[in-house]
């Protein structure tokens, strides 16, 4: 079938995603859709078993026969539900919660909901997770079995300090959950050098593709005590990847196909681009562009640049009579899509500088938003 140019048209992007997902991602990813796969044969479950591996050697480069990866379909927070509820027993365990944002927030809230018991240790969200106090909590209440952190609070764009966090939490020897959601492929890291038990990320945020299923590595030996604690059918983690274990990396249910093959492309495209590292380099320079830029247009980042994150950045609103509403129209008339704010203590708004974005694009933006405010 030709397409016509109408249709064609409507497969350009209106706009650029500054978002953390879903984020701008390539058209070859895209295209990867553009087929009906089916989904029960051989050859599909090859590649779930491909990109299962993958995921392994992105996440524990150094010991990866000692992880695996489970895929579980819907958002990333099915993903953190699903670990949360089968990581922790039925009964006899506890979970420690340091939280500097909105997603740190959301585990406890999963928790509550799953009827876990919690220990919250809350810290600013404009800071970062402050390891000292975190093991002095753990210290203090012998009962707590598990510990959980967001590594890049996607809230304010801070990364929190993994390293440190890590070596806390290997003297405490508890395990190890990190919502990695917005950083995976784009910060690099080795769970094996931090310990870390379950790792939660998403097919829509750093590795570029579309929205649809999130994913978890976890140490072999962690997933494989897990048996029959989930609270939930659909999202007990231990049965999906018992089932992808046995049955060639068949799902349980059905699966996103069409985003499994985005996913598929988007893994190759991040191997081309050079791996983790080269993409964070990129994220980095995005970022870097962008805060200057907004810096010389009269804005403020919310973060000194050593808590920033390459992943997004929130900016304060450079007056009380800002509207985000009418710079979010103008914006996004011009091909620009930012995000609002989600910080309680003062009004901000974010740029995400991840996905399919350059730059060069970053450039254009900042060009496009000191126009806007010479104008005024
Ligand atoms: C995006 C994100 C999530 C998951 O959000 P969903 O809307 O469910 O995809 C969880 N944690 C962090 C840190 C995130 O950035």
């Amino acid at each position: 079938m030709k397409l016509s140019n109408e249709t064609l048209a409507l497969t350009e992007n209106p706009y650029l995603l500054l978002t953390p997902g879903p984020l701008s991602t390539t058209r070859s990813v895209k295209e990867a859709m553009m087929k009906d796969w089916c989904t029960w044969d051989e050859e599909y479950n090859r590649l779930v078993a491909s990109i299962r591996e993958r995921l392994v050697q992105l996440a524990a480069p150094t010991a990866a026969d000692d992880y695996t990866a489970v895929l579980m379909q819907g958002s990333g927070t099915f993903s953190v539900e699903a670990t949360i509820g089968t990581a922790l027993p039925k009964t006899g365990g506890k979970l420690a919660i340091a939280v500097n944002g909105a997603y740190g927030e959301r585990i406890v809230q999963i928790a509550k909901v799953l009827g876990i018991p919690v220990t919250v240790v809350r810290f600013d969200e404009r800071c970062p997770i402050d390891p000292e106090r975190f093991e002095q909590a753990l210290q203090s209440d012998p009962a707590i079995t598990h510990a959980a952190i967001v590594h890049c609070e996607t809230t304010t764009g801070i990364l929190n300090p993994l390293l440190e966090i890590a070596e806390v939490i290997k003297r405490r020897r508890v395990t190890f959950i990190v919502d990695a959601m917005s950083s995976f492929g784009g910060v690099a890291l080795d769970m094996h050098e931090l310990g870390i038990d379950f790792l939660i990320s998403s097919s829509n945020k750093c590795i570029q593709g579309v929205p649809g299923f999130g994913f978890v590595v976890a140490r072999r030996d962690a997933i494989a005590m897990c048996k029959d604690h989930a609270r939930s059918l659909s999202l007990d983690l231990y049965d999906q990847w018992d089932m992808m274990e046995r049955s060639n990396s068949k799902w349980r249910y059905t699966s996103p196909t069409h985003v499994v093959r985005a996913f598929d492309q988007a893994l190759k495209e991040l191997e081309l681009e050079g791996g983790i590292e080269a993409r964070q380099v990129r994220y980095r320079r995005n970022q870097r562009v962008l805060t200057d830029g907004m810096e010389e247009a009269g804005f403020s980042a919310l973060l000194p640049r050593e808590w920033q994150s390459p992943i997004i950045t929130a900016f304060r609103y450079p007056s009380s009579d800002f509207s985000f509403e009418s710079f979010y129209a103008g914006l996004k008339k011009e091909g620009f899509v930012l995000y609002p704010g989600k910080l309680t203590s003062e009004p901000t708004f974010r740029i995400g500088s991840i996905g399919d974005v350059h730059p060069s694009d970053m450039d254009r933006l900042v060009d496009v938003i000191k126009r806007f405010y010479n104008e005024k």
